[in-house]
Formats: C-alpha cells, sequence, structure tokens
C-alpha cells in the first residue's frame, strides 16, 4: 500500500484529488507551502458600523440583535428563504438566508450577532443578504482580522482558512531556523507566532510584528545566498583583455559619447585589462545608452582574442540588440550571430559548433541572445566576457548559471532600474556598480501630468488626437481582475506599525474590462491588451504587433517594464498611478519619448492631490523630477525599498529566474533591510557556509535553487 505522504496537503482532511490539483495551481504541495500562502488582505470585522452609518453595497461588520423569530417562506418550488429582523440602536435590519433553514436554530430571539455582509437600503429598511454571522458571547471573543487568500478554481476561503488552521495546530512543522541571538537581538517574534498571526492576527500590533519577522526572514536568507555565492567568484584566471586604443571602436559609431559613459567605458576597461573577472553592473535610465558600452566591451574582449555573449530577457529584446550591433560588429570585421528558442535546429547547431571551434579562425566571435544561451551544448572555447542586458531587478540565479559555466569570463550586467546607492550596495554588493548618470543630448522631457476623473473625457480626446498624429499609446492598469479590487479590506501590503484609519481604497481599473470598455469608446482605433498572466509567446506577439504600429492603443498591467523599444509611442497613461512606486512610474514614463515626436506621461488618480498624504506628495515628484536616481532615493524616503524589490508583477519577477520575494515587496522599512544585510554578513563572517546553521542553509538553498529549476 502506498505510504501517505504526512507533510503533503493530500493528507488534510477535505483535500482530495481534485483539491490538491488546485492547490498546486497557487504552488501549494506541502503543508509548509500552505503557511506560506500568505493572505493577501484581511476583512476588517472590527471595525463595527451602525446600520445608520455603514456604507452601502460595501462589506461591513454590524452588532444586530435577533428581534423576530426566524421564518422560513418557500418560493419558486424548491427554493426557501429564511427572514428574521434584527436590530441595533440606530435602526432595523431585514436578513435574508437562501436555502438554510437549518440556521432557523441558530438565530434565537434577544441573541446578538456580528454580521459581516453588505448593507442594502430598501425604502426606509435596511437588508442585508446571506451575511456572514458569529454569535457575541463573553467567553470566547471574536476575531476582528480575518485573513483572505489568493484561491485557485476549486478551493473556498472556508477550505483554505480551515486547512490552514489545521497545520498551525501543530506548531513543531516549522522550526525557528533564526538564530535566537539574532531575534532577540532584532526584536522578532518567534516563526510559530509569526506563522499564526499572519493568518489569524489576534490583534493589529501582532499582525505587524509578524509581518515584520517575515520580511526579516526573506531579506536574510536572501543576504546570506549573495553572501554565499559572492565568496565564490572571488578568483584569478580570468583572461586579461586590454586594448591601447578605442578609436577603431569609436570611429564606427555616429555619435560622441557622453561624460558619463566614458567614465563607465573606462571602468569597464580598467577591470578586463586585469586576471580577476569583472563583475560589474551598469545601471542608467533607460535611454541613457547602455548598448553601446556593452558593445564597446565586447569589442575589448574580442581584441583580446576572447569571445563574448550579450543575453536579453526576451526574444524581441535579443532581436532588437542583434538587430543593431551587428551592422557595428560587421563594421568592426567581427562576426555575430543570433541564438534565440525560435532559431531553427539547423542554424542551432551551426553556431553551437562555432562557439565551441578550437580553431580561433572559425571561431564565432560574439552572439547575442536570449535564455537559449543558458541551455546544454552551449560551450564557449575561449570565453571573455558575458553581458546580460537585464531589465528585471534580480536574475541572481541566472547570472549565476552563466557565470558558473563560464567561471572565469568577465561579467557586465546592464540594469534600467536606478536605485539607491545604499540599496545597490546591499542587493548588488557582489557587483561593482557603475552608474550612467546623464543622458545624451538633446532628448525630449516627457511632459507630465497628475489628473483625476474628471479628466476622463479629455483623455479620450487625448488618446484620439496622439493616434490621429500617427502616434501610439501606452495605458498601464496596476490589477487584471475587479476580484483585486474589494475595497473594503485591510491589504497586506499596507500593514504597518500604526493601525490604520480604515479608508477605502478607490476602485482599481481591471485591465480586462478596462480594455473591452475602451475598445467600444474608441472603435476607430485598435486597442490590445497584454498581461502577465498570458504565455510569454502569446505576449511577444502582442508587444511585436505593437512595435510593428499594428496596434494603436495597448493596455496592460506592469508587464511593460520588460518592455521594447517604440520610438513612435507619444503616450503613456497610468491608471490608478497613486498604487506604484515612483521608481516603477519612471520606469513607464521612459517608455515614450523615445522618437522624434513629442510624448507625454498622464498619471490618472483619485487620490486627493492638495492633500498632504504619501500618495500626493509622491506624484507632485513626477511633475518635477526626470532624473532616475533622483527618483529612486526620493522613492527610498517615501515607501521603503520594497518596491526595488518587485518587478511590479511577480510573474515577471518569476520568468526573470530572479529569486522571487513573497513579502519583502511589500516592505516599506529600510532600516529592516540595513539590519537584516548586516546581521546575514556577520553570521557568514564566524560561519562561513553555515555549516554551523544547516536549518537556515537550507532555507537559503531553497530559495536560489527553486528559482533555478524556473529556468529552462
Ligand atoms: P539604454 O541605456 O536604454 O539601453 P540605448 O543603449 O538603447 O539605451 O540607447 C538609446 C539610444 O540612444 C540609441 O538609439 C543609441 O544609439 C543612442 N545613444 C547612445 N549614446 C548616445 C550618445 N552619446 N549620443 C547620442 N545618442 C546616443
Ligand atoms: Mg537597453
Amino acid at each position: 500500500m502506498a505510504q501517505k505522504n504526512e507533510n503533503a496537503v493530500g493528507a488534510l482532511r477535505g483535500v482530495g484529488p481534485q483539491k490538491i490539483a488546485a492547490y498546486e495551481k497557487l504552488g501549494i504541495r506541502t503543508k509548509e507551502d500552505l503557511l506560506y500562502h500568505f493572505p493577501r488582505a484581511y476583512e476588517n470585522r472590527g471595525a463595527v458600523f451602525t446600520l445608520a452609518d455603514a456604507p452601502l453595497d460595501c462589506r461591513a461588520a454590524l452588532y444586530l440583535t435577533v428581534g423576530s423569530e426566524p421564518r422560513s417562506v418557500r418560493v419558486r418550488g424548491r427554493m426557501t428563504l429564511l427572514k428574521f429582523r434584527a436590530f441595533d440602536e440606530s435602526g432595523v435590519a431585514e436578513i435574508t438566508y437562501f436555502n438554510q433553514e437549518y440556521l432557523k436554530s441558530k438565530f434565537l430571539l434577544g441573541t446578538t450577532f456580528r454580521f459581516w455582509g453588505k448593507v442594502q437600503k430598501k425604502g426606509k429598511r435596511y437588508a442585508l443578504t446571506s451575511p456572514e454571522a458569529e454569535e457575541v458571547r463573553d467567553d470566547a471573543p471574536l476575531r476582528d482580522l480575518l485573513p483572505v487568500y489568493r484561491l485557485s478554481e476549486g478551493l473556498t476561503p472556508r477550505l483554505v482558512c480551515e486547512n490552514v488552521a489545521t497545520v498551525l495546530q501543530n506548531a513543531a512543522l516549522v522550526p525557528d531556523f533564526l538564530p535566537d541571538e539574532i531575534r532577540m537581538r532584532e526584536k522578532l517574534a518567534t516563526l510559530p507566532f509569526a506563522l499564526r498571526n499572519i493568518h489569524f492576527p489576534t490583534d493589529y500590533p501582532a499582525l505587524a510584528a509578524a509581518k515584520k519577522r517575515l520580511i526579516f526572514d526573506e531579506f536574510f536568507i536572501f543576504a546570506l545566498g549573495l553572501s554565499l555565492t559572492r565568496r565564490k567568484s572571488k578568483s584569478t584566471g580570468a583572461p586579461p583583455c586590454a586594448v591601447d586604443t578605442l578609436a577603431p571602436f569609436l570611429d564606427k559609431i555616429p555619435f560622441a559619447l557622453t561624460g558619463a559613459q566614458e567614465r563607465v567605458l573606462g571602468e569597464i576597461r580598467a577591470d578586463m585589462a586585469r586576471d580577476v573577472p569583472m563583475s560589474r553592473i551598469v545601471v542608467g535610465d533607460v535611454g541613457c545608452g547602455k548598448t553601446v558600452l556593452a558593445a564597446a566591451a565586447m569589442w575589448i574582449a574580442v581584441r583580446g582574442g576572447r569571445q563574448a555573449a550579450l543575453m536579453a530577457p526576451t526574444e524581441i529584446l535579443a532581436r532588437q540588440h542583434y538587430d543593431d550591433l551587428a551592422p557595428l560588429f560587421a563594421a568592426l570585421g567581427i562576426r555575430a550571430e543570433l541564438l534565440i528558442g525560435a532559431t531553427p535546429a539547423a542554424q542551432k547547431r551551426k553556431i553551437r559548433a562555432a562557439l565551441s571551434d578550437s580553431d580561433a579562425e572559425k571561431r564565432l566571435p560574439v552572439v547575442i541572445g536570449t535564455q537559449a544561451l543558458l541551455s546544454e551544448g552551449v560551450e564557449f572555447a575561449a570565453p571573455g566576457l558575458i553581458v546580460t542586458d537585464e531589465q528585471h531587478r534580480f536574475g541572481v540565479r541566472q547570472r549565476a548559471v552563466l557565470s558558473e559555466k563560464n567561471e572565469h569570463a568577465h561579467m557586465l550586467v546592464m540594469s534600467a532600474t536606478p536605485i539607491p546607492r545604499s540599496l545597490a550596495l546591499a542587493l548588488y554588493g557582489d557587483l561593482d556598480c557603475s552608474r550612467v548618470d546623464e543622458m545624451p543630448k538633446g532628448r525630449q522631457k516627457v511632459e507630465t501630468f497628475v489628473v483625476d476623473e474628471s479628466y476622463r473625457p479629455r483623455l479620450l480626446a487625448f488618446i484620439r488626437k496622439q493616434c490621429a498624429e500617427g502616434g501610439q499609446v501606452y495605458i498601464v492598469c496596476p490589477a487584471i481582475e475587479e476580484r483585486d479590487a474589494a475595497p473594503d479590506e485591510l491589504l497586506l501590503a499596507e500593514i504597518g506599525d500604526e493601525a490604520p484609519l480604515g479608508d477605502a481604497h478607490p476602485p482599481l481599473k481591471a485591465a480586462i474590462s478596462y480594455a473591452k470598455d475602451l475598445q467600444e469608446a474608441l472603435p476607430d482605433l485598435t486597442v490590445a491588451f497584454v498581461h502577465g498572466g498570458m504565455k510569454s509567446r502569446e505576449k511577444e506577439r502582442v508587444m511585436e504587433d505593437f512595435a510593428a504600429g499594428r496596434i494603436g492603443v495597448l493596455v496592460s498591467t506592469t508587464v511593460i517594464e520588460v518592455g521594447v523599444n517604440v520610438p513612435n509611442a507619444t503616450l503613456m497613461i497610468v491608471e490608478n498611478a497613486e498604487r506604484f512606486g515612483l521608481s516603477q512610474l519612471h520606469q513607464l514614463r521612459g517608455r515614450v519619448g523615445r522618437g522624434a515626436r513629442r510624448s507625454y506621461c498622464v498619471l490618472v488618480s483619485d487620490t486627493d492631490l492638495a492633500a498632504d498624504t504619501p500618495a500626493a506628495r509622491r506624484l507632485a515628484v513626477m511633475k518635477t523630477t526626470y532624473d532616475g536616481f533622483a527618483i529612486a532615493e526620493r522613492d527610498l524616503t517615501l515607501r521603503g525599498p520594497g518596491d526595488f524589490l518587485s518587478g511590479g508583477e511577480s510573474d515577471a519577477i518569476r520568468q526573470s529566474g530572479g529569486v522571487h520575494f513573497r513579502l519583502a515587496a511589500l516592505c516599506d522599512d529600510t532600516g529592516l533591510l540595513n539590519t537584516a544585510f548586516s546581521e546575514a554578513r556577520a553570521l557568514i563572517e564566524s560561519d562561513q557556509d553555515l555549516g554551523a546553521h544547516p536549518a537556515l542553509r537550507a532555507k537559503v538553498d531553497e530559495m536560489f535553487t527553486l528559482d533555478a529549476n524556473t529556468i529552462s
């Protein structure tokens, strides 16, 4: 008989094959996975309203006393309605349940319940349909915060809650891997406490403490992982590649380098001349001219008798690089090939053979491609330089695969995400950092507006005008589906030290329905839609159509952060702009203004822009600041480090082969990040490979190898 796996979710009551499959869709296989499936929000039943005060058509908690015996009424054949009245000091409500006659005995006359449901008003009477009800008793206080989970088809909120509660009863399941000494020093909750309270908080401070501990864990484990890889990469044996002069290369490009480009190229050149492998990241705003720096470094490698590879995150970007650089290399007498998934098999074979050719004359010196460059059989006979163009923040693992395979090669990473100096030290500590903080001359500023809903009609007219003049439009929405938009919930993202005031969120523009409505409003234009849940092939097809001008208006979630260059795009509209970090907004704005046409960025938000709120302050920065590094520093002070850890959409991060953060992306506390990193450094000093901390080591390996598995 097959042994049942005690740690699998299938061992839980009520979880059969179908539920196992539904859990699997959420990436949950074990009980521990379930514990780390954190609520995305909480129902705040602690905010109790009276009937008269309750917001209409919005779920709310009310204390009502049963004022009439429940009656059941049979309607339309088989359906029964259970009806009774319940009251508080402000009014009377009619309560109705469908087909739940058995509840009759629950609602005894004179007992008080906490109801949770949508209050409606019918004439003077209030009404609640199928509200949840918990009896108010002195001996068992009610929980104020109830978890709201991300679900997949086949799972109900009730089942997930029950399953999580069951697993939590067995506290021994996840031993605390954090050394006690560190936990005490940083005043962190224990792991069992944190796990219990992230799911079923006893109160708001307990929830905040739980969140803090779990975020610390992520930073700490991530920092340990970085330290471990960093130690490995400190070696010699790299091929020194030196050139006397850059003139032959510079002669072939049609512009003079900016001061910043010259400085960075000097740093790269000095690194490559040494026998220690270069590990350098070049950071600079979109359009600052990083590609030409990559090309120069590749040229230096080839002049040194070595090979150079450039890896981009998507096929379109790889093609774009190839189209840009192949003519330049040709002019320099250097052969270059494109290797992507779509390359025909025979051609792939030829390229692989040419890359590994031991004959320096026949060897292919330059290859440009995608993750296909990581695949089996791609071997460089004389690796000299590996460049990764990393639009997302942490291709840590992916980068590691390439550099492990080519241990001694120089490595250059290009990133369009300016990050604050303090963060760069912590997060890219394994890399030397070069900043391209100057734009080529003559770049236009993308004029930026912040508007509210009242501008909607004018916005439509503006879209029409841009398209009529031959431009194209990006529209970015923060959410894919309506379900992300419940206004009466407390988002985990917003749990901080202080209890919230309980403001309702403005409803989010959901991309899918938004695209539909927009197409109806603009029947002469082609409106398309792209989101992170789409297959990457589909996504790339839509992006290609947009790049080719076959689509006029592209509605998307933030996936276009990893976008292509569309010089024809003149208008970027961001809906619910208050939801985005400044750096994200800046990235999005950088998608337009890349051609000769005058370009605009419109940030739409229902936030009161005149008020002195964090959201209003952030949006105001966008109107006046255009320097990515300055914006990043402001972002860090206004929102904390979380934004720098999320690619906007979790799928984007996962697909990048980067480390996946669950909670850290929600972090608004830079101090927490810094302490986690310094604790990690201190621990590694005393225990270099974490041999004395096996449970921690396992956690580190899990975080980094899980992500390696996503590299295909
Ligand atoms: P990114 O840093 O976003 O990768 P690119 O390398 O794609 O930017 O450069 C954007 C554009 O600017 C390209 O068309 C490139 O040829 C041009 N460019 C780069 N450097 C300069 C420069 N110093 N002067 C003028 N144009 C430049
Ligand atoms: Mg680029």
